[in-house]
């Protein structure tokens, strides 16, 4: 683990083993030949992006997504070979950049087919082609517009069909029905296309997990459970393998104090004792993505479960303890210790979220750290 310039105790802690063995497990999961393209946007979901890819690229991935032409920038700095794709829209004026870095577009519109065809590229473009099956975001809705644009891009010689894909919807549920209607439509796409590109690919993590086989097709994107999250509750109870939590959250006690009946704690004095508590104040606040909805969360100190006291504050909070602790007591706010664990998927519950949310707005005030053992 590195730690330079970091001085506050406070800090993520990301096992980039987890990410390996859950890249591995599906690797083993998926048919042979299928490859798998880590989906490592928005950080990788709060993890670190470059850590994140490099550990998924060891453990089999052959591919990167991200969302955003940023992204994809960040991520070639530190992988000049790697295959790049942005799932989504990059401005037509990012195509001659893309075309010299080597990053994979996303595609639905003929329009800006025709306006990337007035810019001077130096290199050829890939572009996948985004079919909206059913999700209603971004892609071609129709068979007609879907064939005026993969013409519009075969007949440049600067621009290649590198591949067509969509997105699903509803694959973590366990209803079909909505999911069944979208892969139908899809396949029709696929009986009218000239010729088969290089890569389709559908399927999403539950899609990959749980669903038929064959919506593997050439690839899959493999996004929150790379980082041990299941999709939904019902993935959850299905998965094919275990998946291991990447995610940690932990600081130290920085200060405590015994309060008497009537004191109260925090902005708004929300929170009054009607016993002689101990307060511990923790260095973690609203500005490192403990968003005042954590109040009430319980965090592990020694091992037992207290709670978030009071009002959350932008660098600080507080929290009830049973017991008088020294100064500088490990604090685990997500993951293990001793023989307790809080879930990252206990903290979308407490404020009404899904798991996918809550690393992702830890934000970059709280330092990444790394474990690995080789
Ligand atoms: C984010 C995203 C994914 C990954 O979804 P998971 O549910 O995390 O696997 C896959 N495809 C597209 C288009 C996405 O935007």
């Amino acid at each position: 683990m590195r730690n330079n310039k970091h001085f506050r105790p406070t800090k993520a802690i990301i096992d980039l083993n987890a990410i390996k063995h859950n890249v591995c497990q599906l690797k083993k999961h998926i048919l042979p030949n299928v490859q798998i393209i880590a989906v490592v946007k928005a950080n990788a979901y709060g993890h670190g992006d470059v850590e994140v890819a490099k550990a998924a690229l060891d453990a089999g991935a052959s591919m990167l997504a991200v969302a955003t032409p940023e992204e994809a920038l960040h991520i070639r700095t530190y992988f000049p070979t790697t295959e790049i794709l942005v799932l989504g829209y990059s401005p037509v004026s990012f195509a001659t950049c893309a075309a010299k870095e080597n990053i994979i577009l996303t595609v639905y519109s003929k329009e800006w087919v025709e306006q990337v065809k007035k810019h001077a590229l130096d290199k050829p473009l890939k572009l996948h082609i985004k079919v909206d099956s059913g999700m209603n975001r971004i892609g071609v809705t129709n068979v007609e517009e879907f064939l005026a644009l993969y013409e519009s891009i075969s007949t440049s010689e600067k621009l290649i069909v590198d591949g067509i894909f969509t997105h699903f919807a509803t694959a973590d549920e366990e209803d079909e029905y909505y999911f069944q209607n979208q892969v139908n439509r899809f396949e029709k796409f696929m009986q009218v296309v000239p010729k088969k590109p290089r890569i389709v690919h559908v399927a999403n993590t539950a899609t990959s997990l749980i669903k038929d086989p064959r919506l593997q097709y050439d690839a899959v994107r493999f996004g929150i459970s790379m980082y041990g999250l299941a999709p939904s509750e019902f993935v959850k109870s299905n998965l094919p393998f275990p998946l291991k939590p990447a995610f940690s959250l932990v600081t130290e006690l920085v200060a405590i104090k015994k309060i008497y009946p009537g004191e109260s704690v925090g902005y708004g004095a929300t929170f009054t004792v009607e016993e002689p508590t101990y307060i511990g104040t923790l260095p973690i606040g609203y500005a490192d993505g403990l968003i005042r909805k954590y109040s009430g969360q319980d965090v592990l100190i020694d091992g037992q479960r207290v709670p978030i006291v009071g009002r959350i504050c932008m660098d600080q909070c507080m929290i009830a303890l049973p017991t008088e602790y020294n100064l500088g007591e490990n604090v685990v706010l997500i993951g293990k210790q001793k023989n307790e664990e809080i879930t990252i998927d206990e903290w979308a519950k407490k404020i009404d979220s899904i798991n996918y949310e809550v690393p992702c707005i830890i934000t970059s005030r709280v330092p990444r750290f790394y474990y690995k053992n080789e």
